[in-house]
């Protein structure tokens, strides 16, 4: 038997491991259950390349828990440790690791300490007041056992084990009792090794499905195997409208699938967010940075080794690595679009009432996605329904809608059934008119007026037709009779006395629409043109 001192000249780890990981306790399971993959997957690949002989057998992974005794075990047929091996990768790894770490980052933000420190099999002691390790080398030596309490000082001695692999035992101190508890367990396996790549059972259920989706190859996979892997994501929701899987290992590795689910036409509280995982390890659902900002409603999972296992916001923000991914996504999702709408623009323009809301988001706040997307951006028209892109909106109306600054100018309605007549005008001065009603369109056009520097909107109602092109000719101050028969015309078909409904141009969004009968809204058109001139 071996006794001694963990060599670090840190008197103690465990306060700064308790103190740091406070809020995140269950991570314990996460990376124990990571070693032991880990273990396992070092031996399979030993194994193909020679270096391991013998069948290898049931490679499975036990969570195992004992009330009574208080403990979980966390057991793996992997490699397992050899006496040196224990010595070197837990006695001094850790700790040398621990002690550069702390002197590198002394003074600075507690906060970001989490995201640099791979804490890893030393997390245990945030759950446990003793930890065994048991464990016997595929190479065939006696097996050992390690025993530390949390301070520097450890046990090392030869011990029996009939089977190669690793027992980690934790000994649960009384703040964490929480973690005897089945329910809890299972709770916590779910969260992170849904997915993990080695069979892992818990109270002789398997807890995890070894090959999802992302892993395998796009030309295995069926559309139903896509919508399976959705339902296994988020059993609740309806079918999403499609997909797109990431499959890139240059630059940087990086695996997924990403749904565009059914949403309705406002920003929902999201719920089932985009999972980042890193070799199949649950990371977080908190994706923000790695996954632009207009995305952020999409669903489903991001898998990548290129980022680390603690996470954490401010090293996010600092990593390399995460501004390319998420311009990656960026233009992948743009690619998928493109393709769908080149390829089936009738499918595409059947989605377009969810799509549209990504897409214009995404034009808005994205200048590199703007590019793209303005080649299958699409508005549909008020009368016909057909869809328009900017190119074809602009071809379709020719030199009739211009301004008198050259500017192309898209006439919108923003509510079709309130403003029929206004767009039956229009339709009839050969105008068309294109439905921009979604919660976004009044920030859409904003935006667009600007971004898209040749182009000018106007309301359907914000002027009769004849004026609604900007024209030297036809600006006028103040309504002809001639318009103002027009105007009346428009309405006669309305029961007298009917109150409408209407927004004036220059009044702020915000203003309460104005609802005005018949001949005040008639005065006040007058009023308008008069104070405003030409518009
Ligand atoms: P990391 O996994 O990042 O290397 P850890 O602290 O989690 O850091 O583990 C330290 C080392 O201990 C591992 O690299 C591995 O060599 C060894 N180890 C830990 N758990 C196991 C296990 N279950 N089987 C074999 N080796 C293990
Ligand atoms: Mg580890």
């Amino acid at each position: 038997m071996q006794k001694g001192s963990i060599r670090v000249q840190t008197e103690n780890i465990f306060p700064i491991i308790k103190k740091f990981l406070y809020s995140e306790h269950d991570i314990f399971l996460r990376e124990l259950i990571s070693n032991a993959v880990d273990a396992t997957q070092k031996l399979k690949t030993l194994a193909s390349i020679g270096e391991a002989k013998g069948e290898l057998g049931d490679m499975s992974i036990t969570v195992s828990l004992d009330p009574a005794a208080k403990t979980i075990t966390i057991s793996d047929k992997g490699v397992g440790m050899t006496a040196g091996e224990v010595d070197k990768y837990i006695n001094q790894v850790a700790f040398s690791g621990a002690e550069e770490f702390l002197n590198k980052y002394k003074g600075q933000n507690e906060n970001n300490i989490i995201g640099h420190f791979g804490l890893g099999f030393y997390s245990s002691f945030m759950v446990s007041n003793q930890v065994e390790i048991v464990t016997k080398s595929f190479k065939n030596e006696e097996a050992v056992r390690w025993e530390c309490d949390g301070s520097p000082e450890y046990i090392l001695e030869e011990t029996t084990k009939e089977q190669r692999g690793t027992d980690i035992v934790l000994h649960i101190n009384e703040e964490s009792t929480e973690f005897l508890d089945a329910g809890r367990i299972n709770t916590v396996l779910k969260k992170f090794c849904r997915f993990l790549p080695v069979p892992i059972f818990f109270e002789g259920n398997q807890v995890n499905n070894p090959v999802p989706a992302w892993t395998r190859k796009p030309s295995e996979l069926t559309a139903q195997d896509y919508q399976d892997f959705y339902k296994e994501l988020y059993p609740y929701n309806e079918p999403p409208l499609f997909w797109i899987h990431l499959n890139v290992d240059y630059p940087f590795n990086l695996t997924g699938i990403l749904y565009f689910p059914k949403i309705k036409q406002s920003f929902e509280i999201q719920k089932d967010k985009i999972q980042l995982y890193s070799n199949q390890v649950f990371v977080t659902d908190e994706v923000k940075d790695i996954v632009p900002e207009f995305l952020m409603l999409l669903q489903g999972v991001i898998d990548s080794p290129d980022i680390p296992l603690n996470v954490s916001r401010s090293y996010l923000q600092g990593d390399p690595n995460v501004k390319k991914i998420n311009n990656h996504i960026t233009k992948k999702v743009a690619d998928k679009l493109e393709e769908i709408f080149n390829s089936n623009r009738s499918e595409f323009e059947e989605k377009w009432e969810n799509l549209g809301l990504f897409v214009k988001y995404g034009m808005m706040t994205d200048d590199k996605f703007l590019e793209k997307a303005n080649r299958f951006h699409i508005m549909q028209d008020a009368v016909s329904g057909s869809f328009y892109t900017l190119e074809e909106y602009k071809t379709a109306t020719e030199s009739l809608q211009k301004n008198n600054e050259g500017k192309q100018v898209i006439i919108y309605a923003t509510d079709t059934v309130q403003q029929d007549a206004f767009i039956k005008a229009a339709v009839d001065k050969g105008y068309r008119v294109v439905k921009l009603e979604t919660i976004v369109d009044a920030a859409f056009i904003n935006q667009m007026e600007m971004k898209w520097n040749d182009v000018h909107f106007i309301r359907v109602d914000a002027d009769i037709a004849d004026n609604l092109i900007d024209k030297q000719e036809s600006s006028a101050s103040v309504l002809t009779n001639e318009q103002e028969d027009q105007l009346k015309k428009l309405f006669e078909h309305q029961p007298a006395g009917l109150h409408m409904t209407v927004e004036m141009k220059g009044l702020s969004p915000e203003a309460p629409p104005v609802v005005a009968t018949r001949p005040e809204f008639m005065r006040r058109m007058k009023d308008m043109a008069a104070v405003s001139g030409p518009m």
